[in-house]
């Protein structure tokens, strides 16, 4: 397929609908290439962002560009993008084949070249042979390749993706999130996917931006996104974190409670800080143990859920904070399982000592 995919920047967009500002000086510099999500939670902005993306919308101010072509004026079928929407809005009465090659001859491809493009997505996702098929007679998952094929079938430089796994069920979901990064590795096309789904993210992306209330408040790889959290409010989106107010005591030390807590990275410099205790980086350990580049809490716990791979365990500290971490539910990881109302100590890596504002937006 072609390989002209295009970078994609944003330049402080603002999108008002009335006295109502969906976003806000929105800036995102995405690569040719690169795979970038959007993700955050309902209402955040990341469906306007990615129609100001496709030219579907208009910004208030601020400029798209695609390369070194500004296209914030640009209609969308002049933008030459693939789009994948959550009801992925696929014609019913027509076959596999013809709902993938209605693009094509949107673009006036001759029809002697329409059967092997076609045919070629449809190897693409996985689905060779099924061109005649109605589109009633497949599976959801089926229904959502058949739609992904026909946004990629006349080789956009840029594919736009709008929560289009949330409508199938998580085994299913979870088989697509693999099949979109292989199929991304395949195509190598810019792709921007929205989600609030921080898994699913974490899973497909090189970057993802995470946004709140019309802004982006961090873009960065889901590794980075996941050790150091730019505020509060990615570090409780990004993972699965207990957020609590610590107070400074050196500049890579804070206190919570009674105990001292050391951070392998600076803190930052002013403001209320918290930290972002992640379920799956505390561990517990023995009464007398003592690394040095380990932190230590000890508390009561409180209730044990049972979720299937793992525990999950509340702790109740010596000041009545509950947190809480994970364990595997097998027995075979060689840590006694926890039970309701024992004493248990849990030590915290420097390295994964996470210490955030409260929050950087203005
Ligand atoms: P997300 O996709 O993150 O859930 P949206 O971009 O769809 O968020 O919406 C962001 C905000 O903008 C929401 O508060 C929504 O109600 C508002 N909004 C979206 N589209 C319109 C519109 N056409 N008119 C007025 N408000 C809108
Ligand atoms: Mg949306």
């Amino acid at each position: 397929m072609s390989s002209n995919f295009v970078p994609v920047r944003l330049e402080k967009i603002v999108k008002n609908y009335g006295i109502f500002t969906v976003l806000k000086e929105v800036s995102i510099d995405i690569r040719a290439g690169e795979f970038v999500s959007i993700l955050g939670p309902s209402g955040s902005g990341k469906t306007t962002m990615l129609q100001l993306i496709g030219g579907f919308s208009r910004p208030t101010s601020g400029r798209v560009w695609f390369g070194d072509s500004d296209v914030t004026l640009l209609p969308p079928q002049r933008r030459d993008i693939g789009v994948v929407f959550q009801n992925y809005a696929l014609f019913p009465h027509l076959s596999v084949a013809e709902n993938i090659a209605f693009p094509l001859r949107a673009r006036k491809v001759p029809s002697s070249q329409i059967a092997a493009q076609v045919e070629k997505a449809l190897a693409t996702v996985e689905l060779p042979g099924y061109g005649e098929r109605p589109i009633a007679k497949l599976s959801g998952g089926q229904r959502q390749r058949v739609a992904l094929a026909r946004a990629i079938v006349f080789e956009p430089r840029l594919i736009l993706m709008d929560e289009p796994l949330s409508a199938l069920d998580k085994n299913l979901r979870e088989t697509m999130q693999l099949e979109l990064r292989s199929l991304h590795a395949k195509l190598g096309a810019t792709v921007v996917y929205v989600t609030h789904d921080q898994r699913e993210a974490l899973t497909l992306s090189d970057r993802v931006a995470v946004m709140n209330a019309g802004r982006i408040l961090q873009v960065d790889t889901p590794r980075t996104l996941y050790s150091a959290p730019a505020d509060a409010f990615v570090a409780g989106f990004v993972g699965e974190s207990s957020l609590l107010p610590v107070a400074r005591t050196g500049t890579n030390s804070a206190r919570l409670g009674d105990t001292v807590l050391r951070s392998a990275r600076p803190l930052p410099a002013d403001g209320e800080l918290y930290i972002a205790l992640q379920a799956e980086a505390l561990l517990p350990c023995a009464a007398d143990e003592t690394e040095s580049d380990c932190n230590y809490l000890s508390g009561q716990v409180r209730d044990v859920v049972f979720q299937g791979e793992s525990l999950k365990v509340k702790v109740v500290l010596a000041d009545g904070t509950e947190i809480s971490f994970r364990v595997p539910s097998h027995h075979s990881n060689n840590i006694a399982l926890p039970q309701a109302g024992q004493n248990v100590r849990l030590k915290l890596h420097v390295e994964d000592t996470v210490i955030v504002p409260s929050s950087n937006a203005a």
